[in-house]
């Protein structure tokens, strides 16, 4: 191949003009491959015989040219029947895989294999993956199968599924602006900060180059802050933008995705496979609770179901196109399950940004700490959210050590825990650490409910346990043990089942929310904090103004809006505030990723922080990393880079 051709940008026509012809070059069969299409970033190739291409060196080798992903799939299945297609299926996978559910979705000639034990499927370096495709002529996915039942994650499935054509004509219409002819205008890179500088909540930022536009997270305001991201700014407009990049799943990051569709966005959102069906499951419960207190959700069923099918999930460590002069790579955050840092490398410039997100730069039970090791980087731009003078975070023994000592007194004394505690995250975290304990008798017998959104939280994280980390991976993998379904714990699912809970003997609650506003932790509290007997452990950070907030600074009186008006709750309860199982990295984490970030950036931006903390936080980094320009952006500001 020409060597002109290595990892340029070409527009859509030429691009399936020399795949085709190089793949027929390499292929020898010159009659086997029939069509190459673009969907989305990825070159899909329809093959007769699809099996002639797969996992053969040449097609490796060309991918790896062009720098892009290519995907095989059959021009037409050669075992059209599903029933005889599920039956080669099972002939070829080993009854230890346990499958579970077969899903045939024509249109993208994609077979859809849920197992418990999807090794099995997939067999030595992928090999039984080929085998299906050659025997079937369907492309296995193969899909872990949640080891807990989920009504959501059904719910989502049949969307996913059910949205396959729509998906797939919006890759195909999405691909043509993606692999379009560039302008070849070199104008500055500009950075454009559109919420979440100097302040947590609604991030947003904006990278221009000329050529394209990408937005890193379309968050919310959580809390007291503004609500929406400056979606109002001039600089902002809503057409040009080529690529939203969702870092991970939490509101502040990914809840104003339904309002950018409802203005009619009709491009890619980037994000992994356990952020999108976290996204989901946060959106619906969002729009649930709206309903329940009676205010409108300023999205319907319909923006969410527009963003599922505009969703292109990736891989960390996959580089995609996502406009004519920027390549997108994500890469593990260690904040919660999916979570990643965004590396943009704009080929015009020859400029590399990463966004971290949220990260966290230490080893936890559930998660394996952020990557700090990059192949370019000139501009980082850093969450601080705990860059404050005295935000040292305790070490996790010690925290797991505490939490583990306030239960087994409050349950010797005959009382409930209650652990008021973030859905996606910190609840796996603390559920991770209760069952060690279980495991090594470090717990006395008792039963864990979750409450709320948890138990289907928990459900998504047994389906990803690649993206968690070791010590989840080696339970699983290794040891073929779940560590989340334990005998102990079991899910509230009615406000029977709450009530039985609460009138019943002593027991570990794990609900939602973590800073007591909403959800069904506030009900536990409000019947629980009244008896001396029982312990309310706050794990979370309790932002100002809410009623955990009050309630870790020694309130003993407290007022909460209940269904029968303002009652007056006396805390007679132990009230204990356990630290070091923050999602974040601390002052410390964060300085010392500055240091060991490989390459060294030439700019910093700070965000996500209050504007204290990002003041702190600011002289620290230009102490400790001289020379490097650190800039602590305000909202709205735009600044160029390159
Ligand atoms: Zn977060």
């Amino acid at each position: 191949m020409q060597e002109t051709l290595r990892g340029q940008h070409l527009p859509a026509d030429q691009i399936k003009r020399v795949v085709k012809r190089e793949l027929q070059r390499l292929g020898k069969n010159g009659e086997n491959v029939k069509k190459v299409d673009l969907e989305g970033p990825f070159i899909v190739v329809y093959a007769a015989d699809p099996a002639v291409l797969v996992g053969t060196p040449e097609l490796a080798e060309l991918a790896r040219t062009l720098k892009k992903k290519i995907v095989v799939l059959s021009e037409k299945p050669k075992l059209e029947s599903e029933s005889e297609a599920i039956a080669k299926i099972k002939e070829l996978v080993p009854e230890r895989a346990e499958i579970v559910d077969v899903i045939f979705v024509k249109e993208t000639r994609e077979v859809y294999i849920m197992a418990k034990r999807t090794g099995y499927v997939v067999g030595k370096a992928g090999s039984k993956l080929t085998e299906i495709l050659r025997e079937t002529g369907w492309k296995p996915v193969v899909i872990r199968a949640p080891t807990m039942q989920s009504t959501f994650l059904e719910t989502l499935q049949r969307l996913l599924v059910g949205g396959a054509v729509e998906r797939k004509r919006n890759m195909r219409r999405m691909a043509l602006r993606i692999y379009r002819e560039p302008l070849g205008l070199r104008r500055g890179i500009y950075i454009t900060f559109l919420g979440g500088a100097r302040e947590v909540g609604r991030s947003s930022v904006m990278v221009s180059t000329g050529e394209s536009s990408v937005l890193l997270d379309a968050g919310i305001g959580v809390g007291s802050g503004e609500f929406f991201p400056r979606y109002d700014s001039p600089d902002f407009d809503l057409d040009n933008i080529d690529a939203v990049i969702v870092t991970h799943a939490h509101l502040d990051h990914a809840g104003a995705l339904p309002l950018l569709y409802k203005y009619g966005y009709r491009g890619p959102v980037y994000v992994t496979r356990p952020t999108r069906d976290l996204i989901a499951l946060l959106l619906y419960d969002y729009m649930n609770l709206s309903k329940r207190t009676g205010s409108i959700p300023f999205f319907s069923e319909r923006e969410v179901r527009l963003l599922l099918n505009h969703m292109i999930t990736l891989n960390y460590g996959e580089t995609v196109d996502i406009s004519p002069d920027i390549k997108l790579t994500f890469y593990n955050a260690g904040h919660i399950l999916g979570s990643a840092l965004a590396h943009l490398n704009i080929v015009s410039h020859r400029h590399n940004i990463l966004y971290t997100g949220d990260f966290r730069f230490r080893n936890t039970r559930l998660l394996n700490r952020a990557v700090s090791k990059f192949p370019k980087l000139e501009t980082l731009i850093m969450e601080c959210t705990y860059g404050g003078e005295k935000d040292v975070i305790p070490p996790l023994a010690d925290a797991e050590g505490q939490l583990i000592s306030l239960i087994e007194e409050t349950i010797g004394s005959g009382g409930k825990v209650l652990i008021p505690a973030l859905s996606v995250g910190r609840a796996q975290e603390i559920l991770l650490t209760l069952v060690k304990a279980f495991g090594e008798g470090r717990l006395p017998d008792v039963p864990v409910y979750i409450d709320g959104m948890i138990y289907d939280a928990t459900a998504i994280h047994t389906a990803y346990p690649d993206y968690l980390s070791n010590y989840v991976r080696e339970k699983v993998f290794k040891e073929d043990e779940d560590p989340f379904t334990e005998p102990h714990i079991s899910p509230v699912r009615s406000p029977d089942e709450r009530e039985a809970v609460i009138e019943g003997g002593p027991s570990i609650i794990l609900a939602p929310s973590g800073m007591l506003e909403g959800g069904p932790s506030v009900e536990y509290f409000r019947r629980l904090a009244g008896d001396p007997k029982n312990a309310v452990i706050l794990v979370s950070y309790q932002p100002e103004g809410t009623l955990g907030r009050r309630v870790r600074d020694g309130a003993r009186r407290v007022e909460i809006l209940s269904n029968s008006g303002v009652e007056v709750v006396e805390i007679r309860a132990l009230v204990a505030s356990v630290e070091g199982f923050s999602a974040h990295a601390d002052k410390v984490q964060l300085l010392s990723y500055l240091n060991v970030v490989n390459p060294r950036p030439r700019t910093v931006f700070l965000v996500h922080g209050e504007p204290k903390k990002i003041s702190a936080f600011h002289s620290l980094a230009a102490r400790s990393i001289r020379g490097v320009r650190v800039i602590s952006p305000h909202i709205l500001e735009r600044i160029k880079v390159a």
